[in-house]
């Protein structure tokens, strides 16, 4: 996408739109979107390529598809990513590609073989290996995988060129070999940790590099004059002393410099390459990428959540990259390049580094994003980042609460021309967002606030109303058209989550704290005993944070790990480490069962046993409930809306149903597209889907 002429002279971006070739192809610019996947996969293609459509559409001048099995002896199910395994796997990825290339990007595809990561649970294969052993996954599967033999090293070698030249035939324009995360088997036979070969294709590096070299070179015997062939390593595997080191990666560079067309180099595992704010900056790989570029006449990309284009060109004009690699920050926002070019900086909506959009791969549902919530909607309901649709007949919503619901709701119903209020109990707006930034390292979360207030600050067709804490009676005379209660959500004090459903018996003289009273500045002291029976980042950040305050920390979890959900964001073991660094007592696979005048009594999940724990306060991190004071009042008096002007009374976010920030930015965004266009299809589902088709042959 070309910079507007006007402004071309004077922007210190070009740099970042400069055409760049790799191998017989040239990509529009730098911007390149780096493999991600996205929880919908094969299951859900048409919805993957409408994605990747409004990525191109929003200027990425590089749009890739998630990892792409080539083959049935080796794929990664339960997870779903997309598959090449037999031409009837072809129309799916052609359409992927067909979408990328609407807006004139080039389309790549990540081709995969999974190795020492792929169980085969849905294929019922003997997973084939460099080197045989345990299958590597999250999920420790109980399989093994089989070395391969010479022959089979052929037919893995064919395998390739069969994907390649199918990838040719759906019209991608890149393959990229995935050797990155511990996920392809070109990592596998390049590291002694999982090549433990004595013959030519272990040992020695140039043994060890030798598949992936058989490989670039097959390929591009069969395909490499029309399409551009990427290699994707880890930049430094640290997985014990023998790993694929930051050093033997680039010795392998300087040996193969010119092997690919193009490297692309991500960090080792895939917790450490997609690290959350929490735990790593924005350009973090710099250290590990720096100096790689002189090894090679080939261009680099690299990671690292970049969502500043002055931290873009620096990266650029240093010489440590030559295209910005990007994932959640093309998913957050897939109209950065487009903003940048048009120097509309302050509307880039910046990635947060959550990991949501991760945890729709893990719980292999569909992805979402806490910034973006038309992500993965863009076929499925139709939904645009950027496009709003026009304003409908009706003409004021008074959206009452500024969290993200409230705000995501606002910023729409603004940009589609409606009359918004939007009334804040509270002197501070962003609701939870709030608050929950000041915690530890999570600072980035607040960029869910600032955008949207960013957005807000210009419509003068939304009036924001601060320390306005509205009754039912205030709703009823001030004669709103529709009404959207987005009021959040409280802690419970009462110990009922998921171990006990029932509350607990709590003696009444020991001091009891929840998250809201610690955000709010209500601090314990002495022994505190926080049990954590919600399970994701909460409980942890809050041990973290009273451990900084001076508390002798203990946590109490009735799961088996400090954070458990946090599996599926990445982070589990960061956080269980960090804590354990801390120094701060960890009890896991423990209820609470009791809180006592000076102890809690808790028993093991497994056997009951009982023990005791000194306590000066105990903290609940537990369940939260709804908000729901003012929508039941409103309920109450329904029979006097019609009369007050009001056609339409919703709940929304926290206050319908607690749950992640990203739930809150949906609801809101949903609430305002369906603003006049309601999605009610009488019984069937509010969004398309694809159904697999019988085959009856
Ligand atoms: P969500 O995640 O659903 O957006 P939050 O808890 O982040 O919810 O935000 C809810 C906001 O609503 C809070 O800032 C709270 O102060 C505000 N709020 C709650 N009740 C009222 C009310 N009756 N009038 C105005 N604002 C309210
Ligand atoms: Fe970034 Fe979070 Fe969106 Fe993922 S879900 S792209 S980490 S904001």
């Amino acid at each position: 996408m070309p910079l507007d002429p006007e402004n071309k002279a004077k922007s210190r971006y070009d740099i970042l739109f400069e055409p760049m070739p790799i191998g017989p192809v040239v990509a529009k610019n730098r911007f390149y979107q780096v493999p991600h996947c996205n929880g919908g996969g094969y299951r859900d293609p048409s919805a993957v390529a409408e994605m990747r459509r409004v990525k191109a559409e929003g200027g990425w001048g590089v749009v890739f598809t998630e990892q792409v099995e080539i083959h049935q002896t080796s794929e990664i199910a339960p997870f779903i990513e997309l598959r090449l395994w037999e031409d009837k796997d072809m129309p799916m990825l052609a359409k992927m590609a067909d979408a990328i290339h609407s807006y004139d990007a080039l389309a790549g595809i990540e081709l995969a073989y999974s190795g020492i990561n792929g169980p085969n649970l849905y294929t019922k294969e003997v997973p084939l290996a460099a080197t045989g052993g345990p299958i590597l996954t999250f999920t420790s599967d109980p399989v093994n995988a089989r070395s391969l033999d010479k022959s089979e090293i052929r037919d893995v070698r064919r395998w390739y060129v069969n994907a390649a030249k199918r990838s040719r035939d759906c019209g991608y324009d890149l393959v990229c070999l995935y050797g990155a995360h511990g996920f392809g088997i070109i990592q596998h036979f390049l590291s002694r940790t999982t090549n433990k070969r004595n013959d030519e294709y272990g040992g020695s590096l140039e043994n060890r590099s030798r598949f992936m070299r058989e490989v670039v070179e097959d390929i591009r015997e069969a395909v490499g004059d029309t399409m551009g062939i990427t290699i994707r390593l880890s930049l430094d595997e640290a997985f014990d002393e023998l790993s694929f080191s930051n050093s033997e990666v680039r010795e392998c560079i300087d040996m193969h410099g010119d092997l690919p067309d193009l490297w692309d180099l991500a960090h080792g595992t895939w917790e450490n390459c997609s690290a959350t704010s929490r735990f790593k900056d924005e350009g973090a790989q710099e250290d590990l990428i720096r100096g790689i570029k002189d090894l090679t006449s080939k261009p680099v990309v690299g990671v690292g959540r970049f969502t500043s284009p002055d931290a873009m060109v620096r990266q650029i004009k240093s010489g440590v990259l030559d295209f910005i690699g990007a994932a959640r920050p093309s998913i957050a926002d897939p109209f950065l390049p487009k903003k940048v070019a048009e120097d509309r900086i302050e509307d880039i909506r910046e990635c947060i580094g959550c990991n949501i959009c991760v945890t729709g791969d893990f719980t292999m549902s569909i992805s979402r994003c806490t910034q973006n919530p038309s992500f993965m909607e863009e076929w499925r309901k139709g939904w645009h980042p950027e496009n709003k649709p026009p304003k409908g007949d009706s003409q004021s919503v008074l959206i009452i609460g500024s969290g993200p619901a409230g705000l995501e709701a606002a910023r729409m119903l603004g940009g589609r021309g409606y009359e918004v209020a939007l009334a804040e109990a509270s002197a501070d707006l962003g609701g939870r967002v709030a608050k929950e930034r000041l915690l530890p390292n999570l600072a980035a979360w607040g960029r869910v606030m600032d955008y949207r207030l960013g957005q807000i600050e210009p419509l003068a067709n939304v009036s924001i109303y601060r320390e306005s804490a509205l009754s039912a009676e205030d709703v009823l005379s001030f004669g709103f058209e529709h009404v959207c209660v987005a009021t959040g959500s409280h802690w419970r004090r009462d110990g009922t989550a998921r171990a006990r459903l029932i509350p607990l018996d709590i003696d009444k003289d020991m001091p009891l704290f929840t998250p809201d009273d610690i955000m709010a500045g209500k601090m314990p002291d002495g022994h505190v005993v926080i049990y954590d029976d919600d399970h994701y980042y909460m409980g942890g950040i809050l041990a973290e944070k009273l451990h900084q305050a001076g508390c002798q920390v203990t946590l109490i979890t009735p799961a088996a790990k400090v954070s458990e959900w946090t599996v599926n964001t990445l982070e589990q073991e960061k956080i269980q480490q960090r804590v354990m660094e801390m120094g701060i007592t960890i009890m896991t696979s423990h209820a609470l069962n009791a809180v006592k005048r000076d102890h809690v009594v808790t028993a093991c999940a497994y056997t009951g046993q009982e023990k005791e724990y000194r306590a000066d306060a105990v903290l609940m991190v537990t369940a939260r409930d709804g908000e729901t004071r003012l929508w039941d009042d409103l309920k109450q008096r329904q029979d006097e809306w019609q009369d007050a002007g009001i056609s339409s009374v919703k709940l929304i976010g926290d206050a319908a149903a607690p749950a992640p920030i990203a739930w809150a930015t949906y609801a809101g965004h949903r609430y305002a597209m369906e603003m006049d266009t309601p999605s009610d299809k009488g019984d069937d589902p509010v969004f398309r889907r694809e159904v697999a088709q019988l085959d009856n042959s």
